[in-house]
Protein backbone atom coordinates (compact mmCIF):
# COMPACT_ATOMS: atom_id res chain seq x y z
CA UNK A 1 0.00 0.00 0.00
CA UNK A 2 0.73 3.49 -0.66
CA UNK A 3 -0.05 7.26 0.09
CA UNK A 4 -0.79 8.90 -3.13
CA UNK A 5 1.99 11.51 -2.13
CA UNK A 6 4.35 8.22 -2.53
CA UNK A 7 3.00 7.18 -5.29
CA UNK A 8 5.40 7.97 -8.37
CA UNK A 9 4.32 10.65 -11.09
CA UNK A 10 1.73 8.88 -14.09
CA UNK A 11 2.97 9.26 -17.16
CA UNK A 12 1.43 11.33 -19.92
CA UNK A 13 -0.56 14.34 -18.89
CA UNK A 14 -1.60 13.42 -15.19
CA UNK A 15 0.32 14.59 -12.37
CA UNK A 16 -3.09 12.87 -9.95
CA UNK A 17 -1.60 11.29 -7.07
CA UNK A 18 1.09 14.14 -6.50
CA UNK A 19 0.77 15.91 -3.32
CA UNK A 20 -2.24 14.11 -1.98
CA UNK A 21 -3.22 12.25 1.43
CA UNK A 22 -5.44 9.34 0.80
CA UNK A 23 -3.93 5.59 0.37
CA UNK A 24 -3.42 3.62 -3.27
CA UNK A 25 -4.11 0.02 -2.65
CA UNK A 26 -3.15 -2.81 -5.73
CA UNK A 27 -3.33 -6.44 -5.88
CA UNK A 28 -1.16 -7.97 -3.47
CA UNK A 29 -1.21 -5.22 -0.93
CA UNK A 30 -2.07 -6.30 2.72
CA UNK A 31 -5.75 -3.95 2.57
CA UNK A 32 -6.84 -4.66 -0.97
CA UNK A 33 -8.95 -8.14 0.27
CA UNK A 34 -10.46 -6.09 2.84
CA UNK A 35 -10.86 -2.99 0.25
CA UNK A 36 -12.87 -5.22 -2.35
CA UNK A 37 -15.17 -7.10 -0.45
CA UNK A 38 -18.31 -6.05 -0.26
CA UNK A 39 -21.46 -7.57 1.85
CA UNK A 40 -22.96 -10.16 -0.33
CA UNK A 41 -20.31 -12.93 -0.69
CA UNK A 42 -21.45 -13.55 -4.25
CA UNK A 43 -19.56 -10.61 -5.21
CA UNK A 44 -15.95 -11.28 -5.91
CA UNK A 45 -14.58 -8.75 -8.39
CA UNK A 46 -10.97 -7.13 -8.63
CA UNK A 47 -10.32 -3.68 -9.50
CA UNK A 48 -6.78 -3.24 -10.77
CA UNK A 49 -6.46 -0.45 -8.12
CA UNK A 50 -8.22 1.04 -5.36
CA UNK A 51 -7.73 4.95 -3.91
CA UNK A 52 -9.04 5.56 -0.46
CA UNK A 53 -9.10 9.20 -0.48
CA UNK A 54 -8.96 11.08 2.76
CA UNK A 55 -10.72 14.22 1.47
CA UNK A 56 -12.90 15.82 -1.33
CA UNK A 57 -9.91 17.27 -3.30
CA UNK A 58 -8.42 13.51 -3.33
CA UNK A 59 -11.38 12.28 -4.54
CA UNK A 60 -11.59 14.62 -7.01
CA UNK A 61 -7.95 13.46 -8.06
CA UNK A 62 -9.14 10.22 -8.06
CA UNK A 63 -11.48 10.81 -10.62
CA UNK A 64 -9.54 12.45 -12.89
CA UNK A 65 -7.01 9.96 -12.31
CA UNK A 66 -9.31 6.94 -13.35
CA UNK A 67 -10.91 9.24 -16.60
CA UNK A 68 -7.55 10.00 -17.98
CA UNK A 69 -6.63 6.18 -17.88
CA UNK A 70 -9.94 4.72 -19.18
CA UNK A 71 -10.18 2.91 -15.87
CA UNK A 72 -14.20 1.97 -14.98
CA UNK A 73 -14.97 3.67 -11.82
CA UNK A 74 -16.66 2.29 -9.14
CA UNK A 75 -17.30 4.22 -5.35
CA UNK A 76 -17.85 2.31 -2.41
CA UNK A 77 -19.71 3.88 0.63
CA UNK A 78 -21.00 0.97 2.46
CA UNK A 79 -20.57 -1.87 0.16
CA UNK A 80 -24.35 -2.92 1.05
CA UNK A 81 -25.78 -2.88 -2.94
CA UNK A 82 -27.08 -6.23 -3.16
CA UNK A 83 -25.65 -6.54 -6.40
CA UNK A 84 -22.20 -5.55 -5.44
CA UNK A 85 -22.69 -2.39 -7.78
CA UNK A 86 -19.73 -0.39 -6.30
CA UNK A 87 -16.63 -2.46 -7.47
CA UNK A 88 -15.64 -2.74 -10.77
CA UNK A 89 -14.04 -5.81 -12.56
CA UNK A 90 -10.58 -4.23 -13.70
CA UNK A 91 -10.92 -0.28 -13.04
CA UNK A 92 -10.75 2.16 -10.26
CA UNK A 93 -12.56 1.15 -7.27
CA UNK A 94 -12.81 4.35 -5.12
CA UNK A 95 -13.36 3.14 -1.59
CA UNK A 96 -14.98 6.01 0.85
CA UNK A 97 -14.04 4.34 3.99
CA UNK A 98 -11.45 6.82 5.29
CA UNK A 99 -14.25 9.74 4.32
CA UNK A 100 -15.82 8.82 7.50
CA UNK A 101 -16.08 11.37 10.08
CA UNK A 102 -19.49 12.22 12.06
CA UNK A 103 -19.07 15.75 13.62
CA UNK A 104 -22.65 16.51 15.84
CA UNK A 105 -22.91 20.06 16.66
CA UNK A 106 -25.71 19.37 19.53
CA UNK A 107 -26.73 23.13 19.51
CA UNK A 108 -27.61 23.38 16.09
CA UNK A 109 -28.97 19.79 15.76
CA UNK A 110 -27.22 19.08 12.48
CA UNK A 111 -24.60 16.49 12.09
CA UNK A 112 -21.89 16.45 9.29
CA UNK A 113 -21.31 12.88 8.04
CA UNK A 114 -18.77 12.42 5.26
CA UNK A 115 -19.65 9.80 2.21
CA UNK A 116 -18.28 6.69 4.04
CA UNK A 117 -19.58 6.63 7.15
CA UNK A 118 -21.64 3.79 8.40
CA UNK A 119 -24.88 4.21 9.62
CA UNK A 120 -23.78 3.17 13.53
CA UNK A 121 -20.94 6.08 12.85
CA UNK A 122 -24.32 8.41 12.47
CA UNK A 123 -26.12 6.71 15.16
CA UNK A 124 -23.85 6.86 18.12
CA UNK A 125 -22.16 10.61 17.73
CA UNK A 126 -26.08 11.69 17.35
CA UNK A 127 -27.50 9.73 20.36
CA UNK A 128 -24.76 11.13 22.68
CA UNK A 129 -27.25 14.01 22.67
CA UNK A 130 -30.40 12.08 22.66
CA UNK A 131 -30.86 12.98 19.19
CA UNK A 132 -30.97 10.86 15.64
CA UNK A 133 -32.06 11.52 12.11
CA UNK A 134 -33.61 8.77 9.69
CA UNK A 135 -31.40 5.82 8.93
CA UNK A 136 -31.64 2.33 7.85
CA UNK A 137 -31.96 -1.09 10.23
CA UNK A 138 -28.71 -2.36 10.29
CA UNK A 139 -25.87 -0.81 11.10
CA UNK A 140 -22.91 -1.59 8.68
CA UNK A 141 -25.21 0.31 6.30
CA UNK A 142 -23.57 2.67 4.20
CA UNK A 143 -24.95 6.28 4.88
CA UNK A 144 -23.60 7.05 1.23
CA UNK A 145 -26.14 4.54 -1.18
CA UNK A 146 -29.05 4.60 1.65
CA UNK A 147 -29.21 8.13 1.52
CA UNK A 148 -28.69 8.66 -2.12
CA UNK A 149 -31.52 6.20 -2.72
CA UNK A 150 -34.21 8.13 -0.31
CA UNK A 151 -33.03 6.05 2.91
CA UNK A 152 -35.99 4.50 5.01
CA UNK A 153 -35.61 3.11 8.83
CA UNK A 154 -37.32 3.80 12.21
CA UNK A 155 -37.88 7.63 12.47
CA UNK A 156 -38.85 8.07 8.42
CA UNK A 157 -42.88 8.15 9.68
CA UNK A 158 -42.10 10.82 12.08
CA UNK A 159 -39.81 12.85 10.25
CA UNK A 160 -39.14 11.74 6.69
CA UNK A 161 -36.82 9.61 4.70
CA UNK A 162 -33.05 9.84 5.13
CA UNK A 163 -33.16 12.19 2.28
CA UNK A 164 -35.80 14.50 3.32
CA UNK A 165 -33.06 15.35 6.32
CA UNK A 166 -30.38 16.11 4.50
CA UNK A 167 -29.79 20.19 3.95
CA UNK A 168 -26.80 20.09 1.67
CA UNK A 169 -24.36 17.84 0.41
CA UNK A 170 -20.46 18.35 -0.92
CA UNK A 171 -19.99 16.56 -3.98
CA UNK A 172 -17.23 15.69 -6.31
CA UNK A 173 -18.29 16.06 -10.15
CA UNK A 174 -17.19 13.52 -13.40
CA UNK A 175 -14.86 16.06 -14.35
CA UNK A 176 -13.40 16.19 -10.78
CA UNK A 177 -14.71 19.36 -9.01
CA UNK A 178 -16.36 20.02 -5.54
CA UNK A 179 -19.38 21.28 -5.65
CA UNK A 180 -21.86 22.23 -2.98
CA UNK A 181 -25.66 21.80 -3.03
CA UNK A 182 -28.52 23.24 -1.40
CA UNK A 183 -32.36 24.02 -1.08
CA UNK A 184 -30.42 27.39 -2.24
CA UNK A 185 -27.89 26.38 -4.09
CA UNK A 186 -27.34 24.23 -7.47
CA UNK A 187 -31.00 23.37 -6.53
CA UNK A 188 -31.36 21.06 -9.58
CA UNK A 189 -28.72 19.21 -8.09
CA UNK A 190 -30.08 19.28 -4.42
CA UNK A 191 -33.39 17.52 -5.99
CA UNK A 192 -31.76 14.93 -8.07
CA UNK A 193 -29.70 13.62 -4.84
CA UNK A 194 -32.79 13.69 -2.72
CA UNK A 195 -33.36 9.83 -4.28
CA UNK A 196 -31.63 9.84 -7.50
CA UNK A 197 -28.25 7.17 -6.03
CA UNK A 198 -25.25 7.87 -7.17
CA UNK A 199 -25.69 9.11 -10.75
CA UNK A 200 -24.27 12.46 -10.63
CA UNK A 201 -20.99 12.50 -8.44
CA UNK A 202 -19.23 11.01 -5.59
CA UNK A 203 -21.02 12.94 -2.51
CA UNK A 204 -18.23 14.02 0.07
CA UNK A 205 -19.95 14.94 2.64
CA UNK A 206 -23.48 15.22 3.95
CA UNK A 207 -25.18 17.67 6.16
CA UNK A 208 -28.45 16.04 8.22
CA UNK A 209 -30.67 17.56 10.84
CA UNK A 210 -31.40 15.72 13.59
CA UNK A 211 -34.01 15.41 16.17
CA UNK A 212 -34.68 15.02 19.62
CA UNK A 213 -35.85 11.54 19.97
CA UNK A 214 -35.18 10.51 23.10
CA UNK A 215 -32.74 7.31 23.48
CA UNK A 216 -35.46 4.23 24.84
CA UNK A 217 -38.14 2.31 22.37
CA UNK A 218 -40.15 -0.50 22.90
CA UNK A 219 -40.67 -3.46 19.83
CA UNK A 220 -44.01 -5.33 19.89
CA UNK A 221 -44.02 -8.42 17.37
CA UNK A 222 -47.35 -10.96 17.47
CA UNK A 223 -46.66 -14.54 15.38
CA UNK A 224 -49.51 -16.38 14.09
CA UNK A 225 -49.89 -20.33 12.45
CA UNK A 226 -50.06 -19.11 8.49
CA UNK A 227 -53.38 -20.49 8.24
CA UNK A 228 -54.86 -17.85 10.76
CA UNK A 229 -52.62 -14.84 9.87
CA UNK A 230 -54.04 -13.59 6.56
CA UNK A 231 -57.14 -12.39 9.18
CA UNK A 232 -54.24 -10.76 10.97
CA UNK A 233 -52.60 -9.30 8.57
CA UNK A 234 -55.95 -7.81 6.87
CA UNK A 235 -56.71 -5.70 10.09
CA UNK A 236 -53.15 -4.71 10.78
CA UNK A 237 -53.29 -2.69 6.68
CA UNK A 238 -56.43 -1.77 7.99
CA UNK A 239 -54.71 -0.09 11.19
CA UNK A 240 -51.99 1.41 8.59
CA UNK A 241 -53.79 4.46 7.96
CA UNK A 242 -54.64 5.60 11.57
CA UNK A 243 -51.10 4.87 13.26
CA UNK A 244 -49.18 7.15 15.26
CA UNK A 245 -46.00 8.34 13.81
CA UNK A 246 -43.90 7.06 16.11
CA UNK A 247 -45.19 3.29 15.08
CA UNK A 248 -43.51 1.96 11.77
CA UNK A 249 -45.47 -1.51 11.83
CA UNK A 250 -43.91 -4.65 10.52
CA UNK A 251 -44.89 -7.48 9.38
CA UNK A 252 -43.09 -11.16 7.85
CA UNK A 253 -43.63 -14.44 6.66
CA UNK A 254 -41.71 -17.58 6.63
CA UNK A 255 -40.17 -20.71 8.36
CA UNK A 256 -38.71 -21.36 11.76
CA UNK A 257 -35.36 -23.48 11.49
CA UNK A 258 -36.93 -26.30 12.43
CA UNK A 259 -39.20 -25.56 9.52
CA UNK A 260 -42.67 -24.55 10.96
CA UNK A 261 -44.23 -22.12 8.81
CA UNK A 262 -45.24 -18.82 10.96
CA UNK A 263 -46.02 -15.00 9.88
CA UNK A 264 -46.20 -12.19 12.64
CA UNK A 265 -46.90 -8.38 12.91
CA UNK A 266 -46.08 -5.78 14.76
CA UNK A 267 -44.36 -2.61 15.19
CA UNK A 268 -41.48 -0.82 16.10
CA UNK A 269 -41.80 2.53 18.24
CA UNK A 270 -39.76 5.10 18.69
CA UNK A 271 -40.37 7.55 21.56
CA UNK A 272 -41.89 6.90 25.37
CA UNK A 273 -42.09 3.39 25.62
CA UNK A 274 -44.92 3.59 28.01
CA UNK A 275 -47.26 5.80 24.96
CA UNK A 276 -46.41 2.73 22.73
CA UNK A 277 -47.52 0.05 24.98
CA UNK A 278 -50.83 2.12 24.09
CA UNK A 279 -51.44 0.31 21.03
CA UNK A 280 -50.77 -3.38 22.31
CA UNK A 281 -54.45 -3.80 23.03
CA UNK A 282 -55.37 -2.25 19.38
CA UNK A 283 -52.62 -5.44 18.12
CA UNK A 284 -53.89 -8.20 20.41
CA UNK A 285 -57.54 -7.73 18.85
CA UNK A 286 -56.12 -8.41 15.48
CA UNK A 287 -56.72 -12.57 16.42
CA UNK A 288 -55.07 -15.03 19.09
CA UNK A 289 -51.15 -15.05 18.45
CA UNK A 290 -49.54 -18.23 18.98
CA UNK A 291 -46.92 -16.10 21.06
CA UNK A 292 -45.88 -12.69 21.36
CA UNK A 293 -42.79 -10.81 22.35
CA UNK A 294 -42.72 -7.22 23.50
CA UNK A 295 -39.10 -5.35 24.49
CA UNK A 296 -38.34 -2.24 25.65
CA UNK A 297 -34.73 -1.37 24.78
CA UNK A 298 -32.42 1.59 23.62
CA UNK A 299 -32.67 2.88 20.44
CA UNK A 300 -28.78 2.33 19.69
CA UNK A 301 -30.03 -1.25 20.69
CA UNK A 302 -32.38 -0.94 18.45
CA UNK A 303 -30.26 -0.46 15.64
CA UNK A 304 -27.83 -2.78 15.98
CA UNK A 305 -30.11 -5.86 17.19
CA UNK A 306 -29.83 -7.54 13.47
CA UNK A 307 -26.31 -6.73 12.53
CA UNK A 308 -25.47 -10.48 13.45
CA UNK A 309 -28.35 -11.77 11.02
CA UNK A 310 -27.54 -9.55 8.57
CA UNK A 311 -24.03 -9.87 8.55
CA UNK A 312 -20.93 -10.28 6.02
CA UNK A 313 -19.84 -13.43 4.31
CA UNK A 314 -23.40 -14.89 3.15
CA UNK A 315 -24.20 -15.32 -0.33
CA UNK A 316 -27.39 -12.72 -0.58
CA UNK A 317 -30.36 -12.04 -3.23
CA UNK A 318 -33.40 -10.09 -2.59
CA UNK A 319 -36.44 -8.87 -4.78
CA UNK A 320 -38.57 -5.75 -3.01
CA UNK A 321 -41.84 -3.47 -4.46
CA UNK A 322 -43.96 -1.00 -3.17
CA UNK A 323 -47.78 -1.31 -2.66
CA UNK A 324 -50.37 1.47 -2.54
CA UNK A 325 -52.60 -1.35 -0.47
CA UNK A 326 -52.67 -4.71 0.62
CA UNK A 327 -55.60 -6.38 -1.08
CA UNK A 328 -56.20 -9.85 -0.34
CA UNK A 329 -54.72 -10.89 -2.75
CA UNK A 330 -51.57 -9.65 -2.01
CA UNK A 331 -51.72 -10.63 1.69
CA UNK A 332 -52.10 -14.33 0.14
CA UNK A 333 -49.13 -13.60 -2.10
CA UNK A 334 -47.21 -12.56 0.58
CA UNK A 335 -47.86 -15.74 3.41
CA UNK A 336 -47.01 -18.06 0.36
CA UNK A 337 -43.75 -18.20 1.20
CA UNK A 338 -43.96 -19.86 4.49
CA UNK A 339 -45.84 -22.55 2.85
CA UNK A 340 -43.25 -22.99 -0.10
CA UNK A 341 -40.76 -24.83 1.81
CA UNK A 342 -38.01 -22.61 0.55
CA UNK A 343 -36.06 -22.63 3.90
CA UNK A 344 -34.38 -18.97 4.93
CA UNK A 345 -36.18 -17.41 2.05
CA UNK A 346 -38.86 -15.10 4.34
CA UNK A 347 -41.04 -11.92 3.22
CA UNK A 348 -41.02 -8.32 5.05
CA UNK A 349 -43.42 -5.73 5.48
CA UNK A 350 -42.49 -2.30 6.38
CA UNK A 351 -45.09 0.80 6.81
CA UNK A 352 -44.54 3.89 4.85
CA UNK A 353 -46.77 7.19 5.14
CA UNK A 354 -46.60 9.72 7.48
CA UNK A 355 -44.07 12.36 7.04
CA UNK A 356 -42.92 10.37 3.77
CA UNK A 357 -45.82 10.87 2.12
CA UNK A 358 -46.20 14.33 3.18
CA UNK A 359 -43.53 15.55 0.60
CA UNK A 360 -44.68 16.64 -2.75
CA UNK A 361 -44.26 14.07 -5.55
CA UNK A 362 -42.34 16.51 -7.50
CA UNK A 363 -40.02 17.71 -4.59
CA UNK A 364 -37.52 14.71 -4.85
CA UNK A 365 -36.07 12.33 -7.05
CA UNK A 366 -37.56 9.85 -5.10
CA UNK A 367 -41.20 9.03 -6.66
CA UNK A 368 -42.32 6.57 -4.02
CA UNK A 369 -44.04 8.73 -1.99
CA UNK A 370 -47.44 7.20 -1.91
CA UNK A 371 -46.22 3.73 -1.05
CA UNK A 372 -48.22 2.24 2.11
CA UNK A 373 -46.00 -0.32 2.43
CA UNK A 374 -42.43 -1.91 1.30
CA UNK A 375 -42.11 -5.51 0.47
CA UNK A 376 -38.96 -7.41 0.73
CA UNK A 377 -38.07 -11.08 -0.38
CA UNK A 378 -34.66 -11.69 0.81
CA UNK A 379 -32.80 -15.31 1.82
CA UNK A 380 -29.02 -16.37 2.58
CA UNK A 381 -26.90 -19.08 2.06
CA UNK A 382 -23.18 -20.27 2.01
CA UNK A 383 -22.68 -22.88 -0.50
CA UNK A 384 -22.36 -21.56 -4.06
CA UNK A 385 -23.82 -24.99 -5.27
CA UNK A 386 -27.19 -23.56 -3.87
CA UNK A 387 -27.04 -19.91 -5.85
CA UNK A 388 -29.33 -20.98 -8.93
CA UNK A 389 -32.04 -22.71 -6.48
CA UNK A 390 -31.76 -19.43 -3.61
CA UNK A 391 -31.97 -16.66 -6.82
CA UNK A 392 -34.85 -18.65 -8.25
CA UNK A 393 -37.17 -19.22 -5.31
CA UNK A 394 -36.61 -15.63 -4.13
CA UNK A 395 -37.44 -14.22 -7.93
CA UNK A 396 -40.65 -16.63 -8.23
CA UNK A 397 -41.83 -15.07 -4.45
CA UNK A 398 -41.12 -11.78 -5.55
CA UNK A 399 -43.01 -12.48 -8.74
CA UNK A 400 -45.85 -13.78 -6.87
CA UNK A 401 -46.38 -10.26 -4.98
CA UNK A 402 -45.54 -8.11 -7.96
CA UNK A 403 -49.19 -7.87 -9.92
CA UNK A 404 -50.10 -5.78 -6.65
CA UNK A 405 -46.88 -3.63 -6.61
CA UNK A 406 -46.84 -0.33 -7.49
CA UNK A 407 -43.30 0.16 -7.93
CA UNK A 408 -40.19 -0.14 -6.27
CA UNK A 409 -37.36 1.66 -4.02
CA UNK A 410 -34.24 1.77 -6.02
CA UNK A 411 -32.03 0.65 -2.82
CA UNK A 412 -34.24 -3.10 -2.96
CA UNK A 413 -33.03 -3.39 -6.62
CA UNK A 414 -30.72 -6.21 -7.45
CA UNK A 415 -30.15 -7.28 -10.90
CA UNK A 416 -33.26 -5.56 -12.82
CA UNK A 417 -31.19 -3.45 -15.07
CA UNK A 418 -33.17 -0.75 -16.90
CA UNK A 419 -36.23 -2.12 -16.04
CA UNK A 420 -35.91 -1.61 -12.31
CA UNK A 421 -34.50 1.82 -12.79
CA UNK A 422 -37.86 2.86 -14.71
CA UNK A 423 -40.56 0.97 -11.84
CA UNK A 424 -38.31 3.19 -9.42
CA UNK A 425 -38.85 6.37 -10.84
CA UNK A 426 -42.70 8.27 -12.23
CA UNK A 427 -41.41 9.07 -16.01
CA UNK A 428 -41.13 12.60 -15.62
CA UNK A 429 -38.76 12.34 -12.80
CA UNK A 430 -37.01 10.19 -15.17
CA UNK A 431 -36.64 12.39 -17.99
CA UNK A 432 -35.31 15.24 -15.11
CA UNK A 433 -33.09 12.67 -13.96
CA UNK A 434 -31.62 11.65 -17.29
CA UNK A 435 -31.25 15.87 -17.95
CA UNK A 436 -29.18 16.49 -14.82
CA UNK A 437 -27.27 13.54 -15.43
CA UNK A 438 -26.08 14.82 -19.08
CA UNK A 439 -25.45 18.12 -17.57
CA UNK A 440 -23.32 16.82 -14.43
CA UNK A 441 -22.08 13.28 -15.92
CA UNK A 442 -22.98 13.50 -19.39
CA UNK A 443 -20.07 10.61 -20.43
CA UNK A 444 -22.19 8.57 -17.96
CA UNK A 445 -18.79 7.92 -16.03
CA UNK A 446 -20.87 6.99 -12.64
CA UNK A 447 -22.36 3.84 -14.14
CA UNK A 448 -21.69 1.09 -11.48
CA UNK A 449 -24.94 2.12 -9.64
CA UNK A 450 -28.88 1.70 -10.99
CA UNK A 451 -28.05 4.09 -13.66
CA UNK A 452 -29.27 6.88 -15.20
CA UNK A 453 -28.67 8.04 -18.95
CA UNK A 454 -27.66 10.85 -19.39
CA UNK A 455 -30.61 12.42 -21.52
CA UNK A 456 -28.26 13.62 -24.64
CA UNK A 457 -25.25 11.86 -24.00
CA UNK A 458 -23.35 8.70 -24.47
CA UNK A 459 -25.19 5.91 -22.41
CA UNK A 460 -23.04 3.08 -21.09
CA UNK A 461 -22.39 0.72 -23.19
CA UNK A 462 -20.16 -2.16 -21.49
C1 LIG B 1 -28.13 -5.47 5.54
C2 LIG B 1 -28.82 -4.35 4.81
C3 LIG B 1 -29.77 -3.59 5.44
C4 LIG B 1 -30.42 -2.55 4.78
N1 LIG B 1 -31.35 -1.81 5.44
C5 LIG B 1 -31.91 -0.75 4.82
C6 LIG B 1 -32.81 0.09 5.51
O1 LIG B 1 -33.13 -0.14 6.68
N2 LIG B 1 -33.32 1.16 4.86
C7 LIG B 1 -32.99 1.44 3.56
O2 LIG B 1 -33.47 2.44 3.05
N3 LIG B 1 -32.15 0.65 2.88
C8 LIG B 1 -31.61 -0.44 3.47
N4 LIG B 1 -30.75 -1.24 2.78
C9 LIG B 1 -30.51 -0.99 1.35
C10 LIG B 1 -29.40 0.04 1.22
O3 LIG B 1 -29.98 1.33 1.28
C11 LIG B 1 -28.68 -0.12 -0.13
O4 LIG B 1 -28.12 -1.40 -0.21
C12 LIG B 1 -27.62 0.96 -0.30
O5 LIG B 1 -27.20 0.93 -1.64
C13 LIG B 1 -26.44 0.74 0.61
O6 LIG B 1 -25.51 1.78 0.50
P1 LIG B 1 -23.97 1.49 0.74
O7 LIG B 1 -23.26 2.79 0.69
O8 LIG B 1 -23.80 0.63 1.94
O9 LIG B 1 -23.64 0.56 -0.50
P2 LIG B 1 -22.59 0.64 -1.71
O10 LIG B 1 -22.71 -0.70 -2.35
O11 LIG B 1 -21.26 1.09 -1.27
O12 LIG B 1 -23.22 1.74 -2.62
C14 LIG B 1 -24.46 1.59 -3.27
C15 LIG B 1 -24.51 2.55 -4.45
O13 LIG B 1 -24.40 3.88 -3.97
C16 LIG B 1 -23.24 4.53 -4.49
N5 LIG B 1 -22.63 5.31 -3.40
C17 LIG B 1 -22.40 4.92 -2.14
N6 LIG B 1 -21.88 5.94 -1.42
C18 LIG B 1 -21.77 6.99 -2.28
C19 LIG B 1 -21.31 8.32 -2.15
N7 LIG B 1 -20.87 8.80 -0.98
N8 LIG B 1 -21.36 9.13 -3.25
C20 LIG B 1 -21.83 8.67 -4.43
N9 LIG B 1 -22.27 7.40 -4.62
C21 LIG B 1 -22.25 6.58 -3.54
C22 LIG B 1 -22.34 3.38 -4.98
O14 LIG B 1 -21.51 3.76 -6.03
C23 LIG B 1 -23.34 2.34 -5.41
O15 LIG B 1 -23.78 2.55 -6.71
C24 LIG B 1 -30.08 -2.29 3.43
C25 LIG B 1 -29.12 -3.05 2.78
C26 LIG B 1 -28.51 -4.08 3.46
C27 LIG B 1 -27.51 -4.95 2.75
Amino acid sequence: MSSFRDRPRATGSSEAWGSLTGQLIRPGDPDYETARTVWNAMVDRRPAVVARPTTAVDVAQAVRFGRERDLEIGVKGGGHSVAGLAVPKGGLLIDLSLLGSVRVAADQQRAWVGGGARLGELDRASQAFGLATTAGNISHTGVGGLTLGGGMGWLARQFGLSCDNVESYEMVTADGSVVRTSESENADLFWGLRGGGGNFGVVTEFVFRLHPVGTRVLLAEFFYEVDAAGGAIRRWAEFLPSAPRQATLTAWAGQTPAGRPLASVGYVWVGDPDEGRRLLPTFREFGPAVNEKIAEMSYLKLQTMDDEPARYGLRRYWKGHYLRELSDGAIQAFLSVARSGAGLLHGNLQSYGGAIGEVGADETAFSQRDAVVEFVASTAWTDPAEDETEIAAARRYGAAVEPFASGVYINTLADEGDSGVRRAYRAEQLRRLADLKAHYDPDNVFHLNHNIAPASGRAHTA
